[in-house]
């Protein structure tokens, strides 16, 4: 923690920085500068939305020239979200430093275009493991370990981390789970602390909340919102802006109202209507101020207007399509929309750059056969099999490999993906009728995908497959060439299993061309049909490095080949209808 000197000189040095930014000092001359809390905590349910309104505050911050990170804080005490199922949780979301971490870190990411890391996810297992392991050290020799002060201080510790080194202006925090919940009360005691312990311009508190319409009554209901501060001013946190979902404009009178019983000025009542896109929520925000009261509150001057041209280009080609393509997502973990969130967002950025919509039709592997193969996917521009982990379902994606394969249907493969498009091949073109993943099938003698030699030691669950960014060097001439533009590149990963490097030569003469390579290993990262107008699969996730900014290339490429494919289809079938 931070002693009474530590917070004289940060206020020192803060109220110093304000009047240097007005002039054109540069932010790195003040790195003693330490940033500035924002604290989001969510009211009345789960699912509002938490994560894109913070992204959203934190892009408005960002695009007035503002240094901004996000982080969130999880109640639950897995250590990370890495062993949680995706029908629980969602998408497992992994960092360029190979964290395991919460999907909301993927919102961040693709809307703030910045790198996140281990430091930006934090959960209350990850909490007790640190403090266990100093009581187990001895370092607090003597003393009972307690929630306040041992828990709620090495919350503190985190909460403050990123924004210490001066590399941040403003650091967001989102806080998971409901205000009320009992797992969260820890990380909101914290914060009360700190709203009470930091100047009380450097730190603030944004509250969201349901504004429910009961269409019987004609009437927007404040009470849940009222309960849910109520509840939150009893822990002894002062939300400084309430921000209020609802499916209906919120008028003076009710602003008035919530001002009235939350103790909070009518100006930082905010509405945030139900949007058409979660990129729109910025602007939304941007018109309803959210940035101006946050700057207001932490007395921060001498910024511009947002600068969000590209943004609104790109809105724009989201919003007004030239034509549409039709891709199938062909997944087990189909029921979930969250579980494959970031292969949706990538469709939407390259979309944007294609000016297509991009239609997602979710396709379960575990119902596709050769019998109704083309039945099922006859309709689709392009196909998209999915990562993926064990047994379940997979010949349904193999089956769906052949079928683009033989049919010149644009296709994808992701991490499992790719293992289908391997396996598919070598069952099917090189004759090897057994070839599999020794995932699948341990004793299967065509082992065409085999666990990496590394992970044959590890025992671990939690954190221990290949994760995080690792480079790979691209053939000339290559597919993949074409798509990167370039022949070094950075992906992340998350598997345990890899081609098996001991069939290349065979699937290279039968032309499955191993386009992308680790250059240390030798791992093979991407394999390539030359011979068909679009046929991909990669170990990595490109999935995970889309953002609005800088949308994935090769689901740029992809949805172009679909685009095609299309029009093609379209083509034919005005001829056929002129003959
Ligand atoms: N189950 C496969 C592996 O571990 C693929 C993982 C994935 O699709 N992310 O290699």
């Amino acid at each position: 923690m931070r002693n009474k000197e530590g917070f004289f000189l940060n206020h020192f040095f803060a109220v110093g920085l304000y009047d240097l930014r007005t002039s054109t000092v540069h932010h790195s001359q003040v790195s003693l500068f330490m940033a500035k809390y924002i604290f989001v905590t969510g009211g009345v349910t789960s699912s509002l939305g938490k994560g894109i309104i913070a992204a959203s505050l934190a892009k408005l911050l960002q695009a007035r020239g503002l240094r901004v990170t996000i982080q969130k804080f999880d109640p639950y005490i897995n250590v990370d979200p890495g062993t949680l199922n995706p029908y629980e949780h969602g998408e497992c979301y992994v960092t360029e430093d190979g964290a395991e971490t919460d999907l909301d870190l993927g919102h961040y990411e693709r809307f703030l275009n910045i790198h996140t890391s281990q430091a930006n996810n934090v959960t209350t297992g990850r909490i007790y493991q640190t403090v266990i392991n100093k009581e187990r050290a001895g370092d607090f020799l003597g003393k009972t370990v307690q929630v306040v002060p041992h828990i709620t201080d090495e919350i503190k510790r985190r909460m403050l981390q990123l924004g210490e080194g001066g590399q941040y202006d403003i650091v967001l925090t989102e806080i998971g789970g409901t205000v009320g919940d009992i797992e969260s009360l820890p990380f909101i005691e914290a914060v009360r602390q700190l709203q009470w312990e930091l100047p009380e311009e450097d730190v603030m508190v944004v509250h969201l909340t349901l504004i429910p319409y009961l269409k019987a009554a004609k009437e927007l209901k404040t009470k849940p919102t009222q309960h849910s501060v109520k509840m939150l001013s009893e822990t002894g946190v002062h939300p400084d802006i309430i921000v209020c979902r609802t499916e209906e404009p919120l008028n003076n009178d009710i602003k008035r109202k919530i001002a009235l019983f939350c103790n909070v000025k009518q100006e930082a009542v905010i509405e945030a209507m139900d949007a058409s896109t979660i990129y729109e929520v910025p602007l939304l925000m941007l018109r309803e101020k959210l940035d101006v009261i946050c700057l207001k509150k932490m007395n921060i001057t001498g910024y511009d207007e947002p600068q969000l041209d590209k943004w609104k280009v790109f809105l724009d080609k989201l919003k007004y399509p030239r034509s549409k393509v039709t891709v199938g997502l062909i997944g087990k973990y189909i029921e979930l929309q969250d579980a494959y969130k970031s292969i949706l967002e990538s469709f939407v950025h390259a979309g944007a750059i294609n000016e297509v919509k991009v239609q997602v039709v979710n396709v379960h592997s575990e119902f596709i056969t050769p019998e109704n193969v083309t039945e099922k996917l006859e309709g689709f521009d392009g196909l998209l099999v999915a990562p993926g982990f064990g047994h379940r379902g997979i010949e349904g994606k193999i089956t769906a490999v052949k079928y683009a394969r033989e049919n010149g249907l644009p296709f994808f493969g992701i991490c499992l993906g790719m293992q289908m498009a391997v396996i598919e091949y070598g069952r099917n073109v090189l004759g090897l009728s057994e070839a599999h993943s020794t995932e699948m099938d341990n004793k299967t003698i065509h082992p065409v995908i085999n666990m990496m030699e590394e992970q044959k030691k590890i025992k671990m669950m939690g954190g221990t497959m290949r994760l995080g960014a690792y480079p790979c060097n691209i053939e000339n001439g290559s597919l993949a060439y074409r798509i990167y533009g370039e022949t070094n590149i950075t992906e992340r990963h998350r598997h345990r299993y890899e081609f098996n490097n001991d069939y290349l030569d065979q699937y290279q003469s039968a032309g499955m061309i191993a386009s992308g390579r680790n250059p240390e290993t030798g791992l093979v990262e991407i394999m390539e049909l030359p011979d068909h107008p679009f046929f991909i699969g990669v170990q990595y996730h490109p999935e995970l490095k889309s953002t609005v900014e800088r949308p994935a290339p090769l689901f740029v490429h992809f949805i172009a080949a679909a685009k095609k494919a299309n029009e093609e289809k379209s083509m034919q079938k005005r001829s056929l209808v002129s003959q």
